[in-house]
């Protein structure tokens, strides 16, 4: 990123009025978590035409649904709708339908984060049979359909839209994980998207072998083994990161991660020198991220597993303005002496490693004693508060950190000459070797769209 030039002075900050003009509707990651649902039932053949719906309730409370005469082979991010808990519309394009249907199944189910719903040919055949079991359906014909889906409830018809229905649906959604509406199709919650998807198509797959085995002599599981197999709620996962990618994880990393896999991250967050005391302390965290240096020595020591250990980004130290402020060249170690020294009061960090390595640098450019005479160091948190509350005019911090403060104005990184970079690495708790939450939320840190929610929060690439 090039510096602004000094002539960009503005009457209003540039940058946050730039950001509020694109800024993305809430929850990115669950809207692109809900489409590749969507996708993917409409790959898989589970649903038809502008049939089939999918819903994720969010973080905040609200649920995303596909909107009405929707082809879930095509929908988008942004044409989902936003409805309450209640099922009333919020704002988006207008709801599915059968919305009510999703509100009152999450309502019943408050460990679900995820319904699916689909006109699916052979389970949508099966509803249509006389002489059905009520209140167990389908056979438990194999073990996938004893794990994923158990015990199939049949509702009585109802037509589209008809909000009578939910009183039933939600009375056997609170102990079921899916349900078959008479003449119609299932519906199917979990904790998380993909757990979702897996359960319809799977009980798509057994009610066509259902159909098949019809008028034939089979065998079907016996009561003891469906249920040693039956739906069991994933463990959350524990995890400890460094603040300087927190504010990717809060706003797209982990929504991401918990929709789509329905698993828990329960995050404690503190610089990298208060998470190793949280673990002379005893502390086991499943996944750890933080500073290189501390990582790379808690693998060598056991605490960490050396071979799951991998760098995940770096970041540099950047300078930020009051808001509305002309932005401060930077493109030359020349330009920032220049913007040091002719700044009322710089703010920065006594304590933090920005803080640190900005204060030997003050004395390598000479500079130290004329910025420190009128410095306002803070003993630690946000150094951009400062220039936020008239302290200082210029602030000096982690550009990931700068960036937590939304009123204050970023202007970028140090020139490359003087630049200091922290690198961070994740791994797992040698503990957590072998654990499927902890291998997944591992895969999802390190995955293409983390690394861009990183690059978004200012950080950059770890170097290879
Ligand atoms: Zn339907």
């Amino acid at each position: 990123m090039n510096a602004m030039p000094t002539s960009a002075a503005a009457p209003v900050p540039l940058q946050a009025a730039a950001e509020r003009a694109t800024a993305p509707a809430p929850h990115p990651a669950g809207r692109a978590a809900v489409v590749v649902t969507a996708r993917a039932l409409a790959a898989r053949g589970l649903v038809h035409g502008r049939t089939g719906n999918v819903s994720l309730r969010t973080g905040a409370g609200t649920i995303l649904i596909t909107p009405t005469g929707a082809d879930l082979a095509t929908v988008e991010a942004d044409d989902l709708a936003v409805i309450g808990a209640d099922g009333t519309h919020l704002h988006g394009p207008p709801p599915s339908k059968e919305a009510f249907l999703h509100a009152a199944v999450l309502r019943a189910r408050p460990d679900a984060r995820a319904v699916v719903h689909t006109h699916s040919p052979y389970a949508t055949a099966v509803s249509c049979l006389d002489g059905l079991d009520p209140d167990d359906v389908l056979p438990a014909l194999t073990a996938y359909y004893a794990m994923r889906v158990g015990r199939l409830p049949l509702l009585p018809y109802a037509a589209p839209g008809d909000t009578r229905l939910a009183g039933a649906v939600a009375e056997k959604a609170r102990t079921h994980t899916a349900l078959l509406l008479r003449h119609h199709g299932p519906v199917v919650a979990a904790p998380g998207l993909d757990g979702a998807l897996d359960a319809v198509e799977e009980l798509e797959q057994t009610a066509r072998i259902f159909l098949l085995l019809r008028g034939t002599d089979h065998a079907r599981l016996t009561g003891a083994q469906r249920a040693d197999l039956a739906p069991r709620p994933p463990r959350p996962v524990a995890l400890f990161s460094a603040l300087a990618i927190k504010k990717a994880l809060d706003d797209v990393v982990l929504e991401g991660f918990s929709s789509t896999t329905g698993i828990d991250v329960e995050g404690v967050y503190e610089p990298t020198n208060v998470l190793l005391r949280h673990l002379e302390s005893g502390a086991r965290p499943d996944v750890m991220v933080g500073v290189s240096g501390a990582l790379t020595r808690l693998a060598a020591a056991g605490e960490l597993a050396a071979s799951s250990l991998r760098p995940l980004a770096r970041v540099g130290i950047g300078v930020a303005v009051p808001p509305g402020a002309p932005a401060v060249d930077l493109s030359s170690t020349d330009a920032l002496v220049r913007a040091l020294t002719s700044a009322r009061s710089v703010a920065y960090s006594r304590t933090g490693a920005s803080g640190v390595a900005f204060a030997a640098l003050l004395d390598r450019l000479g500079i130290a004693d004329e910025v420190n005479s009128r410095a306002t160091v803070v003993e630690k948190g946000f150094t951009a508060l400062a220039v936020t509350d008239g302290r200082a005019d210029l602030a000096v911090q982690q550009l990931s950190e700068l960036r937590f403060v939304p009123d204050a104005q970023v202007v970028g990184p140090f020139p490359e000459e003087v630049q200091h970079y922290t690198e961070l690495s994740v791994a797992l708790g040698t503990h957590a070797v072998g654990s499927p939450g902890a291998t997944a939320l591992l895969r999802h840190l390190t995955a293409a769209p983390a690394r861009a929610a990183y690059r978004a929060a200012g950080l950059e690439d770890p170097r290879r």
